[in-house]
């Protein structure tokens, strides 16, 4: 894990369209990241650009993630991609269960074998949980407990501390949302997600996992997020394309102080 630094991993998602663009942007965040004393940053890319990107590594402080693996080490699995070949690239960080692919009918059983193979292959599976949306009596509360729940359900005990787990409320992604998710709400949700590990894995291994947000992050709302939420990261897709805005999201993070819960 990042230890005690915070940990921003930018989302690409199916971007940008070229590898030359891919390229272009990792090297201009790597400079960035390099700066950066408290931070770890991840950069996921599409696939097809790993290779490239992984030669253009320098330093620690930016490294290259997946945004999607299957559970399987090979076989009759088209169109999919194994741990075995991310570690082949010295890849640790992969996302898992993002609402995107939750949305192309990945179950809570799927994210929890892409959770469980990522530990037993030595990865950090960031297991991304939300809700849909919002209602007034309160139900979208039992959806991430759900959803953790199920995700955890079979990890070894020993291996809990390499899950990075992120609140990434699905309306407040960047390509539904009119508005972020306040801090208020990320901090009341932070507060829940940490009694819901408690009870599941005991404070101890609660205590160790990082929890961050992710949900239309700019450098407009970063440091706000940081202060009065507590969490120690962000995921940042839309504006992780962008390398002035995900260098200043950068810089803020690095000097704020996340929240003490
Ligand atoms: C995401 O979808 O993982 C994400 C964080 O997107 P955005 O920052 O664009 O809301």
């Amino acid at each position: 894990m990042a230890g005690k630094k915070k940990l921003i991993i930018a989302n690409w998602k199916m971007n940008p369209g070229k590898e030359k663009d891919a390229l272009t942007l990792f090297v201009a965040v790597k400079e960035e990241a390099a700066l950066r004393q408290n931070i770890q940053t991840v950069i996921c890319p599409p696939f097809p650009f790993i290779s490239v990107l992984k030669k253009n590594v320098s330093g620690r402080k930016c490294s290259i993630g997946a945004q999607n693996m299957h559970w399987e080490v090979n076989g009759a699995y088209t169109g999919e991609i194994s741990s075995a070949m991310l570690l082949d690239y010295g890849i640790k960080y992969v996302l898992v269960g993002h609402s995107e692919r939750r949305a192309f009918g990945e179950t809570d059983e799927m994210v929890n074998k892409k959770l469980l193979a990522a530990l037993r292959r030595g990865m950090s599976p960031v297991l991304l949980v939300g809700e849909t949306e919002r209602d007034s009596a309160g139900a979208f509360f039992n959806v991430v407990r759900d959803q953790i729940t199920r995700a955890f359900e079979g990890a070894p005990r020993h291996l809990l501390k390499n899950i990075v787990l992120v609140y990434e409320p699905v309306w407040a992604i960047s390509s539904h949302a009119a508005l972020p998710c306040s801090p208020e709400n990320i901090l009341e949700m932070h507060i829940f997600i940490k009694k819901v590990l408690n009870d599941l894995l005991g404070s101890v291994a609660a205590g160790r996992l990082p929890i961050l947000y992710g949900g239309s992050v700019n450098p407009e709302n970063a440091g706000g997020i940081i202060a009065e939420s507590g969490v120690t990261g962000f995921v940042v897709g839309n504006a992780s394309l962008d390398t002035r805005k995900f260098a200043r999201i950068l810089e803020i993070a690095d000097k704020m102080k996340p929240l003490a819960l």
